[in-house]
């Protein structure tokens, strides 16, 4: 999911300027070349260190994906702050302003494209724009054609970024990526910031822990998803089962929360968590089989730490403990998986009212064959000594 992160919100920053396709590729590329879809800080640049990033260089005083110079001559912004600069999508969006102004459409070759990319970016290499072209666009097709989130109409809402944590091996020797397993915190609770907290204090190598994903749900009800290590790599989270498996950690939650803790606090959090747990079965052909305690069923699947420790026999962790919604969070698989929320639910009809319901209509054998009015009339009429039961209609007004 790295780059993809990346790459979606350049051509969400691409599309709200209404910039073409055609210009999304040439600054895919432009990140190819620049900056290889890491998120770069400058050390001569003191403030961006500070900020989330992949890495750290130190050409002149660039960074972020687009390698743009935050400060210029007597300190003036350049192409703008750090923060900005650093920030996918508000760097894409410095990026495709610079592009609007130039005859990019008209950029059909890969060199007149790698020339559009060298006015802008100002390489001294100005030649390696067009030699990322193919690459960039096979990657815009595999987004552009795939399940981009943002076009997904199943997409529940929440916010994403990355934090990348150290603590992971490189691939996954080779393995097989076979099951998705869930896990609490123990820390961090009640916080509304809990995943991006618990991202930057396993974010160093000293903590040999990270998940791949840190999903917390603030008090407002709001879910944050912080992704911590690329899912193509294997986290260090479950010892022998790390090459196998990709880690979602609940952050703020704990293993001795009850059903009522889980439904009310991360309600929109497990929902938001089966939706990422099906978007990575889908894209690593892992059944959406969900295994929950007492583990009668086997991965490939879905399923918690527990199982690990219970049923692959690594480890002493209990997580997700005994109070976790797992029928819950089944049926958001589910819907998920099988895309049911894609279909609009029919608009509520209103009542119609006819001018008389069928009950005053029909005669009860029970009330002497009469209907209710007429009964109510000979009741009224014995009640109060009138004589109205034998009259017809009604009184106009
Ligand atoms: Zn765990």
């Amino acid at each position: 999911m790295t780059n993809d992160v990346y790459a979606r919100q350049i051509i969400q920053a691409g599309k709200d300027l209404g910039i073409t396709p055609r210009g999304i590729v040439i600054a895919f590329a432009t990140v190819y070349v620049e900056a290889n879809w890491l998120n770069y800080a400058n050390s001569k640049v003191p403030e961006s260190l500070t900020i989330p990033h992949d890495a750290v260089g130190s050409d002149g005083k660039s960074v972020g994906l687009f390698q743009q110079q935050v400060v210029w001559g007597n300190g003036a912004w350049w192409w703008g702050s750090a923060a900005d600069c650093m920030d996918p999508y508000k760097s894409a969006r410095l990026f495709f302003q610079r592009l609007a102004t130039k005859p990019y459409q008209a950029a059909t070759t890969d060199v007149a494209a790698g020339a559009i990319a060298q006015s802008i970016q100002g390489s001294a290499f100005p030649d390696r724009y067009a030699q990322r072209m193919a690459e960039a666009q096979r990657y815009y097709d595999r987004l552009a054609g795939g399940t981009v989130p943002d076009v997904d109409p199943n997409r529940p809402p929440y916010n994403e970024f990355p934090i990348w944590s150290e603590n992971h091996y490189d691939g996954r020797s080779g393995v097989t990526i076979d099951a998705i397993f869930l896990h609490t915190s123990e820390g961090f609770v009640g916080r509304d910031d809990a995943a991006e907290a618990l991202s930057l204090w396993y974010q160093p190598k000293s903590r040999q822990v990270a998940y791949h994903y840190a999903v917390s749900q603030a008090s407002d009800g709001g879910v944050t998803v912080v992704d911590n290590v690329d899912t193509d790599d294997a986290s260090w989270s479950v010892l022998s089962a790390n090459n196998r498996s990709i880690n979602l950690c609940f952050a703020g939650t704990q293993a001795a929360w009850s059903r009522n803790d889980w439904i009310t606090k991360f309600g929109n959090a497990i929902d938001v968590a089966a939706y990422l747990a099906v978007q990575d079965c889908k894209k690593y052909g892992i059944p959406t089989n969900v295994i929950a305690p007492p583990y009668t069923g086997r991965i490939p699947g879905i399923s918690d730490h527990r199982y690990v420790t219970k049923v692959l026999g690594d480890g002493t962790h209990t997580d997700l403990g005994d109070g976790f919604p797992w029928d819950v969070f089944t049926a958001a698989v589910k819907k998920y998986a099988t895309g049911e929320t894609a279909t609009p639910q029919p608009e509520p009809k209103p009542v119609v009212v006819g001018p008389a319901d069928d009950q005053l209509n029909m005669r009860f054998h029970c009330l002497g064959d009469r209907t209710l009015v007429e009964a109510v009339a000979v009741l009224l009429d014995k009640e109060l000594g009138t004589n109205n039961a034998g009259k017809p209609g009604v009184v106009m007004q």
